[in-house]
């Protein structure tokens, strides 16, 4: 006979359960640098233990916890471990990881008020906050997403909403090459061709060229184009190299074109005074993306779009704008005063990804926060500085925004052929060895190694003891396959 609803457990089998996930949530994330950089697996391993058959009958969680924990979700990359320079490493943090688990309880959706008053009122209160943290003027407004590729979409989608009356025949967008592949996606997705994006290479150091752009806008006008949006990365995901905001916002106000700043990575570098310093100009963009889940250090997933005038968001995005019968929805409709923030994005129902920064936020304090990233600038020269200083290492870029670039160059070897291949494959190198996490990027069309410094559990010590062991593996490659300028074999 059933004494309980479906899909309900007793209370104390939950207690039990909801302990025992705490205890495996404390254990993962105090591994530190005890746990693996990455475990590899590979799909055959993992298919034999994890591709079963619908399960008909229930099991005990307890125990499926303990598998889950144990093998499926510590497969691949640890972006937490205090050595793992690969991509855009987040660190999360345990408030967050607590956040996510209460707004799933309480089934919070930051939607209409009606539905989520409290819900919408923190998701506010923290875009407030991170616009303070940045220095943001008090116009900005939007919306928390589920990361920096949504976030250009929405923007975007605004801009050629805003600027293109429905035309979009002759329209084209700039950015450089270094720009994310994220806005050419989001260029397709709303209706551009890939002729209406004009890659432009960029200056000698990375960055987009504010006076080649302005001849390019010049020449596209006068060939029948109607230039309407340009698309400045702060914080290339490359180099972490920042587009001159200023230059760029002097050309767009003159052209009447829209100013997005793509800062899913480098954004957050706003909240210390320094990065405040780099990012000059910021308050002079239409549109802004940032990434919590990444230099902001929550877990997945948290992105944000933030519009100079939130309301165009609006225009685009509110429920009213579109004709299909939405009687059901009546009930719910905004005063204003009381927004309703499925308006202001494609989403309608919407999880309150938000509370984990709130909670974050709350736990550490600000300042921590401004700390953080901070550090992360400070650790990218200090590597830069170790590069300069060793004599088989050398710079590829500047230290951007929390990133480095560099070639192992083994004494005696020229530039030129073979010195690619050597890079890529001491990389290689470096992932098989398990010891730190690093990974190639393409720097003027060579390629060269790359960390990304932003991890707050990162110290001094572990860039050094990184790049020594880089120094190590690129010795010891280069004694294997004996390379020297003259007889770089190819194997
Ligand atoms: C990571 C990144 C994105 C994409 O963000 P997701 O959160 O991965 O969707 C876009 N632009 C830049 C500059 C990035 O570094």
């Amino acid at each position: 006979m059933l004494t309980r609803p479906p899909l309900t457990l007793p209370v104390d089998q939950m207690r039990m359960a909801g302990r025992q996930a705490i205890e495996l949530i404390i254990e993962r994330m105090s591994e530190g640098e005890i746990g693996p950089v990455l475990v590899r697996r590979s799909r055959d391993d993992l298919e034999q233990n994890w591709d079963e058959p619908i399960p008909e009958h229930g099991q005990d969680l307890v125990a499926l916890l303990e598998r889950l924990a144990g093998d499926a979700l510590p497969s691949g990359m640890h972006s937490d471990h205090p050595r793992c320079f690969a991509f855009v490493p987040t660190s999360g943090n345990f408030p967050a990881v607590l956040a996510d688990a209460l707004a799933a309880a309480f089934l919070s959706v930051p939607g209409a008020w009606l539905v989520g008053s409290g819900p919408t009122q923190l998701e506010l209160v923290t875009l407030r906050w991170l616009r303070e943290l940045l220095g943001l003027e008090t116009c900005f407004g939007g919306l928390f997403v589920s990361g920096g590729s949504i976030a250009n979409l929405t923007a975007l989608t605004a801009a050629r909403d805003s600027l293109l009356g429905g035309d979009l025949s002759t329209a084209r967008a700039y950015c450089s090459t270094q720009a994310h592949p994220s806005i050419a996606r989001a260029l397709h997705i709303i209706g551009l061709k890939r002729d209406q994006l004009v890659v432009l290479p960029p200056d000698d150091r990375l960055r987009l060229d504010p006076a080649r752009l302005a001849e390019r806008i010049f020449s596209d006008r006068a060939a029948g184009w109607h230039p309407f949006l340009v698309v400045a990365t702060i914080g290339t995901t490359s180099t972490g190299a920042v587009d001159p905001i200023e230059k760029l916002a002097d050309i767009c106000g003159r052209e009447g074109m829209w100013l997005h700043a793509d800062g899913a990575l480098g954004a957050a570098a706003a909240a210390t005074a320094r990065g405040r310093r780099t990012l000059a100009g910021l308050n002079r963009v239409d549109s802004l993306t940032l990434d919590p889940h990444k230099w902001l250090f929550q877990p997945y997933e948290l992105g944000c779009v933030l519009l100079r005038q939130p309301e165009q968001l609006k225009e685009t995005f509110a429920m009213a704008r579109h004709f299909l019968d939405s009687g059901y929805l009546a009930v719910s409709e905004s005063d204003g005063r009381e927004p309703n923030l499925s308006d202001y994005g494609p989403q309608q129902t919407r999880g309150l990804r938000a509370l984990k920064l709130w909670l974050s936020l709350k736990t550490f304090g600000a300042n921590a926060f401004r700390e953080a990233v901070d550090q992360g600038i400070t650790l990218a020269e200090h590597a830069a500085a170790f590069i300069g200083n060793h004599p088989e290492l050398e710079a590829a870029s500047e230290p951007g925004l929390g990133i480095v670039t560099f070639r192992y160059r083994p004494s005696g070897m020229a530039p030129g052929a073979g010195l690619d291949s050597f890079q890529a494959e001491l990389a290689r190198t470096v992932l098989e060895a398990g010891f730190a996490m690093i990974t190639t990027t393409m720097v003027r069309g060579e390629t060269v190694l790359r960390m990304c410094t932003i991890n707050p559990r990162t110290s001094v010590r572990h860039i050094d003891n990184t790049l020594d062991h880089v120094v190590d593996c690129g010795r010891v490659l280069a004694a294997r396959s004996d390379r020297s300028p003259a007889n770089n074999v190819p194997h």
